[in-house]
């Protein structure tokens, strides 16, 4: 329900788009299929994938001699699901940490200022406090103090412990200490915010790699999850970020946050696509309920119910 609300603005304007682009019509033809070309663009899906899903209900039209424009959502609703990465946590809501063997799960979080990094982090922290699991968090994002800061706010407000050397400290040492305190207590998850300036992307590369060497110190097949947090209310700029990101680090997972109040919820579809790295988490508001594990036949279903 809270995912329905959540994607409101995008399912409303596809849909209003859509009704549009079959107007009049009884059976999809190369109209119908330019008009959806075009109700997937503007709702910021990304013209390759775009082209892919027209591509794949051409092929359909052509092979079935004759869709009918009533089984056209069914059709789509298809196709997009076969083009979103598979889910990471297969027919669960659950916020499960993968098993490790007993060590720290480590997870890495990446992205830009402003696009939601450390809400997603406390809201994680929270979900997975509330389970029953033990939570550190790293606060390596050293170079802006408000960073730091909130981490500490979240890590107070969820009861967790928060790993932090204050500002323009050493993100790596940050990191270190981090995972070694979570060894030692023998906890089941550690979450480590790290800094995201893209216009430095050396500078970004190295400290990244920094922070997974030290890592690495203790937990050799650590980072288990890079992952990318991305505002999905910026559309086509998320895309731009994911491309920075995935050529400084290897991403292994995403979260798309703000995609209430937003219209631009097909990025989703995109992104997932393009880069071929699976949504894990959507944010769909400001409340800890928000952070929801994506399920993408459930995102699929909340965009055509
Ligand atoms: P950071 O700079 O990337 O760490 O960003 P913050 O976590 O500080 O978030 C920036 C703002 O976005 C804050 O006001 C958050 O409450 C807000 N925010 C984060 N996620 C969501 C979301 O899914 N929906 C909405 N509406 N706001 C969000």
């Amino acid at each position: 329900e809270t995912l329905n609300k959540g994607l409101e603005k995008t399912k409303t304007s596809f849909f209003s788009k859509l009704s549009k682009a079959v107007l009049g019509k009884t059976q999809v033809d190369d109209e119908v299929l330019d008009n959806l070309e075009e109700v997937l663009v503007t709702s910021d899906v990304g013209i390759e994938t775009t082209l892919k899903i027209i591509g794949r209900i051409q092929d359909r039209a052509s092979k079935d001699k004759y869709v009918s424009t009533s089984e056209l959502n069914t059709i789509l609703k298809e196709e997009i699901a076969a083009l979103l990465v598979g889910d990471t946590v297969p027919d669960s809501k659950e916020f499960e940490i993968p098993e490790t063997g007993g060590l720290p799960y480590v997870i890495m979080v990446v992205g830009v200022n402003g696009v939601g990094k450390t809400t997603t982090i406390g809201k994680l922290a929270s979900h997975y406090h509330k389970n029953g699991k033990k939570v550190v968090l790293g606060a390596a994002d050293t170079f802006r103090a408000a960073a730091v800061e909130q981490l500490e706010l979240w890590g107070k407000r969820v009861g967790v412990p928060v790993i932090s050397h204050g500002m323009n400290t050493d993100p790596a040492a940050v990191a270190f200490d981090a995972v070694k305190q979570a060894v030692d207590m023998k906890a089941d998850v550690v979450i480590i915010d790290t800094a995201g300036r893209l216009h430095t992307k050396v500078n970004l590369m190295n400290e990244l790699s920094k922070i997974k060497r030290v890592i690495q110190k203790f937990i050799p097949e650590a980072p288990h999850d890079v992952m990318l947090v991305l505002d999905g209310s910026t559309g086509q700029n998320a895309v731009i970020q994911a491309r920075e990101f995935t050529k400084a680090t290897e991403v292994t997972s995403l979260a798309i946050t703000k995609l209430d109040g937003t219209a631009k919820g097909g990025v989703v579809i995109g992104i997932s696509d393009q880069f071929q790295i699976p949504v894990r988490y959507i944010g769909v508001g400001e409340k800890m309920e928000d952070l929801q594990v994506f399920n993408k036949h459930e995102f699929v279903d909340s965009l055509f119910e």
